[in-house]
């Protein structure tokens, strides 16, 4: 399979590899360069979609929950589903390969349907603890300053990564690292494709960061269910503008 990744030497604006969502520890990767692609985009609706699910997993409140810098999670909150994720993974921390049951089963899906489109990806960093994402910031403040760590990383609490329901995934294509040129991958491009069928959406989309607080994260997948991630995803709005528009009565499409 052909790989095909834009490295635009000179344009490394910003951190990419200390994402909201860079797992404990995490070597920097010294190759991230920010992409100058236009391609990441709202994720276009497929014409081919399968079916949805007749039972709705966004009818459970802790599935659907929106977590972001206005709205945090409990110090002691901690899904009881949690499970060992069934893809390839890359690190050796099995906090962060776990994901809540159902999740963990969208993304072995996920996963199968992009091996068949000819992709292999790969689990980084899933369920994250308050404690870890709590030593996390507070690595990335000692080394940033907090005004810039919060454009990368979550204070914990505010990570959906807490939720057990937001995994980062990667591929070969990018050193199995999380890079926004994950975006210009053929990889990537599928899984911004076809996320949504298996109940999936790239949470931190391109050019949203004054909505959502965060750079652009191709990598970062929310698990909604299948039907309230397609509605997101053909509403084109973040998730954070959806559920606001539903919780005041609107539209949302
Ligand atoms: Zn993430």
């Amino acid at each position: 399979m052909p790989k095909r990744i834009h490295t635009f030497i000179g344009l490394m604006a910003l951190s990419l590899s200390l994402s909201a969502c860079t797992p404990l520890l995490e070597t920097r990767a010294a190759a991230n360069m920010a992409s100058p692609s236009a391609s990441g985009q709202a994720i276009p609706a497929s014409p081919s979609k399968p079916p949805l699910s007749s039972d709705d997993p966004a009818s459970d409140p802790s599935i659907r929950i929106l977590v972001n810098k206005m709205r945090s999670l409990d110090a002691d909150y901690a899904p009881d589903d949690l499970v060992r994720v069934d893809v390839p993974t890359v690190l050796k921390n099995e906090e962060v390969n776990q994901l809540r049951k159902e999740a963990a089963d969208a993304l072995k899906a996920l996963f199968a349907g992009a091996e068949i489109a000819g992709f292999k990806l790969y689990a980084r960093s899933g369920y994250r603890s308050y404690q870890t994402q709590t030593a996390l910031f507070a690595g990335y403040v000692k080394n940033h300053g907090e005004k810039e760590a919060n454009r990368f990383s979550a204070k914990a609490g505010q990570s959906e990564h807490q939720t057990g329901l937001a995994m980062d995934i990667t591929s070969d294509s990018v050193s199995l690292q999380l890079s926004e040129d994950f975006d210009d991958t053929q990889e990537g491009q599928w899984v911004r494709e076809h996320a949504p069928e298996y109940g999936f959406i790239i949470r931190y989309p391109k050019d949203k960061e004054d909505v959502t607080g965060y750079m652009y994260e191709p990598w970062h997948l929310r698990y909604l269910g299948a039907k309230l991630a397609t509605d997101v995803a053909r509403s084109g709005l973040t998730y954070d503008e959806y559920v606001a528009k539903t919780e005041n009565g609107g539209n949302p499409a």
